[in-house]
């Protein structure tokens, strides 16, 4: 899929519309993390070099097309002014009005999007009135790609739309790693549960080389193939979809690896006892909470001889140690080769991010998607309509 970017677009005198996601944590009305505002600086100072104004539309929170005093995009207004290092005026009405006042680099934020019913239900009266106000859409917000909202889907068919910088990035990282990738290619695939990611299950084995299951969802499959887990997580009632996986991996000429030991414990606490036993040894009283290092070896393995690797779910329950072993010892591995230049590596998960900046190794791989659903629907082969509607 192709997409305009930045530079096909002339915006010289003219109003940019951009959707951005500064969704951002804040505890007793201050932002504790500005990174998702740091990461749109790219796209408003390149729109203002090239001569154009800047309009941010964004969302905040949930509030189901009412508006939530706490959650207006005044409070955020003053950390984006920070971060940009411009001003930046706040507006919650009279937005034709505010525009046509917009003077030298002064940018504008419009009131949080999600507080007219219409952007969510994609009401195309609502993105022609946003769209009115600008003459270029430009979409950064691809952890909003996933949902066919006014700002993200009906107004990119209203105005000439583009890619801002950080959607771009994102979109050519995923497209390496999975549109158009270097062979041999690995997943890793782990986390809680199979029946969050059965879609992405089955988009991957007809897609990569190798497919790592790993985590909880290890043991479903590890059950399916008629092995005690004793008390580990495991979807008992999934057996069949596993096997079926299985059968759809081996058709497509898929490596499925699956834990070759696990480490097991009787409780899911810090300092538990833990053994390291073969993947058919599960005492029945005890729950699997990691993979071995004879997995980890073979994993580094696979990973030597492959060329792109695309990760979602931690290989075991890495909040507490030492069940983190395997999933650190894995992104570690990764980090290595990425940054000897020998590996494409890109991850993308709530919980698979935290396990890679805890493992020290987020930093070293090729592109860390911190996009969540929009992310995880991608991996599952699905089309973005945010993404969709800007293609050319
Ligand atoms: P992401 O948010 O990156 O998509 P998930 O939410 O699917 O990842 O999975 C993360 C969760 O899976 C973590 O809370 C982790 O503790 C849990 N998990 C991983 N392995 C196991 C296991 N063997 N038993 C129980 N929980 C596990
Ligand atoms: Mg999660």
């Amino acid at each position: 899929m192709a997409w305009k970017t930045l530079d096909d677009m002339d915006f010289a005198g003219k109003r940019a519309l951009v959707r951005v996601d500064i969704n951002v944590p804040v505890e007793d009305g201050v932002v504790t993390d500005t990174t998702r505002i740091e990461r749109i600086i790219p796209t408003v100072d390149d729109i203002q070099e090239k001569g154009g104004k800047v309009i941010l539309m964004a969302h905040f929170g949930r509030p189901k097309g009412q508006v939530v005093p706490e959650m207006s995009l005044e409070h955020i207004a003053p950390a984006v002014a920070d971060v940009l290092g411009l001003p930046v005026t706040w507006v919650n009405s009279d937005y034709g009005d505010a525009v046509a006042k917009m003077e030298g680099d002064e940018v504008l934020l419009l009131e949080n999007l999600r507080f007219n019913p219409g952007e969510e239900k994609n009401d195309a009266g609502f993105a022609k009135r946003l769209a009115s106000l600008g003459d270029i859409y430009v979409n950064d917000a691809f952890s909003a790609a996933h949902r066919a909202h006014a700002s993200t889907e009906a107004i990119a068919r209203l105005l000439p739309a583009c890619a801002g910088r950080l959607m771009a990035e994102e979109l050519s990282a995923l497209d390496k790693a999975l549109g158009t990738p270097k062979r041999p290619v690995v997943a890793v695939v782990g986390g809680a549960k199979v029946s969050t990611k059965l879609d992405l299950l089955g988009n991957l084995v007809g897609k990569v080389d190798h497919l790592v299951i790993g985590g909880g969802m290890a043991n479903t499959f590890l059950a399916a193939q008629g092995i005690n887990v004793g008390k580990s997580l495991c979807e008992h009632d999934l057996a069949e979809t596993a096997r079926e996986i299985l059968g759809k991996a081996k058709a497509a000429g898929c490596e499925i690896i699956l834990p070759r030991d696990i480490v097991v414990a009787r409780a899911f606490k810090a300092g538990a006892d833990s053994e390291t036993l073969a993947p058919d040894a599960c005492p029945a009283d005890a729950m699997i909470l990691d993979a071995g290092p004879a997995t980890v070896d073979y994993i580094s393995g696979v990973l030597d001889n492959a060329e792109t690797l695309v990760w979602n779910g931690p290989l075991g329950a890495f909040e507490i140690a030492p069940f983190d072993a395997a999933t650190n010892a894995a992104a570690a591995k990764a980090a290595a080769l990425s940054t000897a230049g020998k590996l494409i590596s890109v991850a993308g998960g709530g919980d698979t991010v935290a396990a890679l900046n805890q493992a020290g190794a987020a930093d070293d791989f090729t592109y860390i998607s911190t996009a969540g659903g929009a992310f995880l629907e991608w991996m599952e082969g699905k089309e973005l309509p945010g993404v969709a509607a800007l293609s050319r």
